[in-house]
């Protein structure tokens, strides 16, 4: 048996489950509800967390993120980008925002430049955030100490990745204040350029994934958790290019803007 093949589908708890790409890593969708993920492999000792987020540079495999701290200004670019587009409009009468899986602070240092609280909370052994609050740890052992007081969480390239999607929105409607928001970006396995790759594409090359959500996915999950989405779209993100940084959209990764609507227990 795989690792992770007695794993019950996330969605809709079914043990039916099809093999749609054979690769570097498995990819399997709900024999039920048509779910897309991978292998559920455990991700939870930490060198092979950190392997899979920052790869070292002598990693040659197409891992994590390659060129992490190298890539800080398009980034940081990306995150102002958002900030302006996504989160300033919320109008949030309080400024207090949480980013899980917050790397090296990039995010919390635009945060911080628009005037808002920010902390984060990092599972991985990266250098630390400069100059923010940050927990090192898992969101669960955070919450064992936090409560419902932050307007805004965000989960850039976190949700795909995690041992328990469920656990973490649990854990998030916990952390948000009442109308406040989650925001999150994922990979869209109902994109063009999924369809036109295949087994290809970007989105299923990366080890760090272990699930893909289409919309029917996203809105199932997050009412379970007492969230609704407002908003959905394609986001880019800015790359170099010779000496430019450019804005590109390739139309394949979701940014969600959902609202908490009631609390869960
Ligand atoms: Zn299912």
């Amino acid at each position: 048996m795989e690792p992770g093949e007695d794993k019950n589908c996330e969605r809709c708890m079914s043990s039916s489950r099809k093999l749609l790409y054979r690769d570097l890593q498995n990819v399997f969708s709900c024999g039920e509800c048509g779910y897309i993920f991978v292998d559920n492999r455990s991700v939870s000792d930490k060198a092979g967390l950190n392997d899979k987020f920052y790869p070292r540079p002598s990693q040659s495999a197409a891992t994590g993120y390659k060129g992490y701290l190298k890539d800080e200004a398009n980034i940081k670019l990306t995150f102002a980008s958002r900030f302006r587009q996504f989160i300033e409009p919320l109008g949030t009468p309080a400024k207090r925002i949480l980013d899980i899986g917050c790397g090296a602070g990039f995010f919390l240092d635009i945060a911080k430049l628009y005037g808002w609280d920010a902390e984060g909370i990092e599972p991985c052994d990266i250098p630390p955030a400069k100059g923010h609050k940050v927990f090192k740890g898992s969101l669960k052992d955070f919450c064992r100490t936090a409560r419902a007081e932050y307007d805004v969480l965000t989960m850039w390239d976190f949700l795909e990745c995690t041992d328990s999607v469920r656990e973490d929105l649990f854990y998030a409607n916990h952390l948000i204040k009442k109308d406040g928001y989650l925001l999150f970006t994922s990979p869209a396995p109902d994109s063009p350029l999924r369809y036109l790759l295949g087994s290809d594409w970007s989105g299923f090359k990366k080890f760090s994934c272990r699930r893909y959500f289409r919309p029917d996915d996203l809105r199932t999950l997050l009412e379970d958790y007492g969230f609704f989405i407002e908003k959905a779209l394609y986001a880019g993100k800015y790359i170099s290019f010779g000496k430019l940084n450019v804005y590109l959209n390739s139309f394949d990764i979701r940014l969600v803007v959902a609202k908490k609507r009631c609390d869960v227990s």
